[in-house]
């Protein structure tokens, strides 16, 4: 049991459309200008890893997709997201593309579906003016359907976002210098609810859960976790048992988007779009092999973490494609590094909790 226990998000949502008459924006991974959304009285409800049993979706992908992508449309094709005002589709990755286009051209859905196009790396000065338009593109056609932007509201959200973004780093320094004292289940849990909280009630939860969290953590090893996102859960409540803090983590549904430099530009648009460019290195952004590992690297020295687990999302191929020359140039380093292929909410096999626990007993 955490202090910390997620309100029912079904729940939560009713509350919210009835309550402050919020449209409901299902929104697909990973990373998106919600501030927009925000300032146009929308939430985004985010989809990577919805609790259900695959019954349709299969009929409609091939056998060798991610399971983030697989559950998003089975939450579609059950009928789950019947409660949702339209969709939005980031370009993360092909997978998520072809899901954009099964949804929105095959399915016959009646709700608005938006695109949003993020450049890849390398970037130039022609990638910042790209991803500007694409931030007023989004806004000009959400305002067909939500109405005119407050340009006021946006800047408000923009800050709004900064103090979320400065609240959750000092979380992730605290967890790092040993100051917080919190399972590594329940670090996650509390963040995670940034997938769907409205910010005026995620930012209020995250100053509470930081200040009584406050203290000495935990002595035993430290690692880093890499991947797509902390699931299944149970390789947490895992490394909990074996008093093996999570110092760090690369996660593309955590430190890689959330922990983001606060911009000082007075135009919204700018502001959101100089934080874009100084987000850590990520597979889905193209970025460049050395940037990732020195990017690692320098989060391994900082932490002082002994070694490294890649909990991949199986068939989810930008990460796929980096993490053997990750892995060997941490080896290089004396870094201990194990991967996981994991499938989203199928818990931890015997054999998997059998590497874990054989892990951390060689980096202790
Ligand atoms: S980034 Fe990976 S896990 Fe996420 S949707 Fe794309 S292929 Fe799937």
């Amino acid at each position: 049991m955490t202090r910390f226990i997620p309100r029912p998000r079904k729940e939560y949502l009713r509350q919210q459309k009835e309550t402050h008459g919020r449209h409901l924006f299902g929104v697909f991974p990973a990373q998106y200008p919600r501030e927009i959304l925000w300032a146009m009285n929308a939430l985004p409800v985010e989809i990577w890893d919805p609790p259900l049993e695959v019954i349709h979706a299969n009929a409609h992908l091939q056998p060798y997709i991610c399971s983030v992508v697989r559950l998003g449309l089975e939450l579609i094709l059950q009928g789950h997201g019947n409660r949702m005002d339209g969709f939005l589709f980031p370009h993360t990755c092909d997978s998520i593309q072809n899901l954009a286009s099964i949804v929105n051209d095959y399915l016959g859905l009646s709700k608005p579906c938006y695109f949003f196009y993020h450049p890849k790396a390398p970037y130039r000065p022609s990638s910042r003016l790209f991803y500007l338009q694409q931030l007023k593109d989004l806004t000009a056609n959400l305002e067909g359907q939500l109405g005119p932007m407050d340009l006021k509201e946006l800047k408000r959200r923009v800050e709004q976002g900064q103090k979320i973004a400065a609240c959750l780093g000092e979380l992730y320094r605290l967890r790092r210098d040993g100051k917080l004292l919190v399972s590594n289940q329940e670090f996650y849990q509390v963040i995670r609810q940034g997938e769907y909280l409205h910010p005026d009630d995620f930012l209020p939860l995250l100053h509470e859960f930081l200040e009584s969290s406050r203290g000495e953590s935990r002595a035993g090893p430290r690692l880093i976790l890499s991947g797509v996102l902390p699931n299944p859960p149970e390789i947490l409540t895992l490394l909990d048992e074996l008093a093996v803090r999570v110092a760090d983590d690369d996660f593309l549904s955590c430190s890689r988007r959330l922990l983001v430099t606060p911009s000082e530009k007075e135009d919204p648009f700018e502001a959101l779009m100089e934080t874009y460019f100084a987000m850590a290195p990520c597979t889905t952004k193209d970025s460049p092999l050395e940037e990732r590992i020195r990017y690692l690297k320098s989060k391994i020295r900082k932490s002082g973490a002994r070694g490294m687990i890649f909990y991949m999302v199986k068939y989810c191929e930008p990460e796929l494609f980096d993490v053997p020359q990750v892995v060997k140039e941490l080896k290089n380093e004396g870094v201990a590094t194990l991967v996981l292929d994991t499938e989203l909410n199928q818990g931890l096999s015997g054999q998997m909790r059998t590497r874990v626990e054989a892990f951390v007993e060689m980096i202790g």
